[in-house]
This record gives structure tokens, C-alpha cells and sequence, in this order.
């Protein structure tokens, strides 16, 4: 799907409610500058360029103030809560069409043409709960234990390093909130939640330019990969 085309009726969540520790800026990581604006206004603009019904970004709670939402009117601000799924179940509420995206600000390289292929291939699947970017893993993965003695190996054929936007029908998200039990525990993706409840979730193979800011040197990619970006 090109950019521009997604169909109505689909709302954009822009999780941005994290505190940004490990990458140590002194605050909240979606307001970190990044190649001269907020971390966060990235990704807002490719959700735009995506043609959202609506943008709901969850905010660290007293932060919102920091966001220029003036002039737009299909943009909503709530505040976020102490872990990502309630962050996600705050924005929730305010969700009114079918399909969701769910996305992390911290993944500011997102492209209106990934929002709309992840979403065309929930759309293609009437049976799926939801759909995802991911892209294989490359590194070989252990699993070790906490005195880093490695237990096993995984097999790395069929390992995926999950993304976001994730999309999902809205009502088996909610579902899927509604279903877990221990919704302070740190679900690191919604799509684990919806997989848990029995929902089918695809993978829609993706760029790994999508990358997520968490570390200093992730910015710096970040901000090379953006610099290239705008010359073209
Ligand atoms: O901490 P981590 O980088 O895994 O967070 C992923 C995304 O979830 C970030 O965009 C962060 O802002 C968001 N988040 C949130 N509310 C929290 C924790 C994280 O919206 N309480």
C-alpha cells in the first residue's frame, strides 16, 4: 500500500509514556531530541503521511504540556501509566475504529509505506487478530541464566525480532488487556498479550531500519539513517 492510502478507520497509539533511563538523556526518551525535533514527532509525522482516522500518543503523565498538538484536531494526549500496557490501555479507551496501530515512539524511522503494508496484511486475513513488522534474527541466541551460565542454544531458524507499528482489530486488543493477569508485569508488545488470549498474529517482513532508540548509540544511528534520509 502506498503512503497516503491507508484505509479510514484505523487510529494510531503512539506509546510515548517510557522514561527513557537507559538512554540516559535526563528525561523522558520520546522528547529526546533527534535530529533536531522531539523524538516523537517522527513517527507522528508518518502516521499522518499514513492517512490515521486519529493519533492517540500516551504521554509520561504531567508531560503533555511539552507537545504541540495545537492546529490538529485528529490528535489526542493522555497520560500514560507506570508500565507499557497501561500506557497502551489509557490510549485504548480513546480508540473508535476497527483496527489499531500500536507504536513505540522510540521507534522514530518508521515510513508511512511500512504503517500501511503491516496494516494491508491484517487487512488480507479476516481471521487474524493482528499483524506485525519483524525481521529475522541474525545473531545466534542464548539463553542463559542470571550468573550467565548459557543454558541452551535457541534454533535461530524462525526467530523474529518483533517491531512496531503492530495493528490489531481493536476489539481483540482490548480483549487481550482485559485477559491478562498480570497487567503490571512489563508485556513488552501487545501482540504477546493477543497471542496469549489464542488470537492469530502475522509478520509482515520488515526493514531493519526500523530501529528502536534505547541506548546513546542508537541515537547516533538513528540520526545518520534520518540525515540520509533527508538528503535523498
Ligand atoms: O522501555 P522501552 O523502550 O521498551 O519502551 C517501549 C515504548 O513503550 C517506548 O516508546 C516508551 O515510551 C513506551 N512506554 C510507555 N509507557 C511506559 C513504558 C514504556 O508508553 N510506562
Amino acid at each position: 500500500m502506498n503512503p497516503g492510502t491507508a484505509p479510514l478507520g484505523v487510529t494510531a497509539v503512539i506509546a510515548a509514556a517510557g522514561s527513557g533511563e537507559r538512554l540516559g538523556a535526563g528525561g523522558p526518551k520520546a522528547f529526546v531530541p533527534l535530529a533536531g525535533r522531539p523524538m516523537v514527532e517522527w513517527s507522528l509525522d508518518a502516521f499522518r503521511a499514513a492517512g490515521m482516522a486519529a493519533i492517540v500518543v500516551a504521554c509520561p503523565p504531567g508531560h503533555s504540556r511539552e507537545f504541540d498538538a495545537s492546529g490538529d484536531a485528529g490528535l489526542r494526549l493522555v497520560d500514560g501509566g507506570a508500565t507499557r500496557s497501561e500506557s497502551v490501555a489509557s490510549a485504548l479507551a480513546a480508540v473508535e475504529t476497527e483496527l489499531v496501530a500500536i507504536h513505540d515512539a522510540a521507534r522514530p524511522l518508521v515510513t508511512p509505506a511500512l504503517i500501511g503494508e503491516v496494516i494491508a496484511t491484517l487487512a488480507a486475513d479476516p481471521g487474524a487478530a493482528g499483524a506485525i513488522p519483524a525481521t529475522p534474527v541474525t545473531d545466534t541466541i542464548k539463553l542463559a541464566d542470571r550468573r550467565l551460565l548459557v543454558g541452551r542454544t535457541l534454533d535461530r531458524d524462525g526467530l523474529w525480532a518483533a517491531q512496531t507499528p503492530q495493528v490489531f482489530r481493536t476489539e481483540a486488543l482490548r480483549g487481550a488487556l482485559a485477559a491478562d493477569p498480570a497487567p503490571t508485569l512489563a508485556a513488552t508488545d501487545e501482540a504477546m498479550l493477543v497471542e496469549a488470549a489464542g488470537g492469530r498474529v502475522l509478520i509482515y517482513p520488515a526493514p531493519a531500519e526500523n530501529i528502536k532508540v534505547t541506548t546513546p548509540l542508537d541515537l547516533r544511528l538513528a540520526e545518520l539513517l534520518l540525515a540520509e534520509r533527508a538528503a535523498g
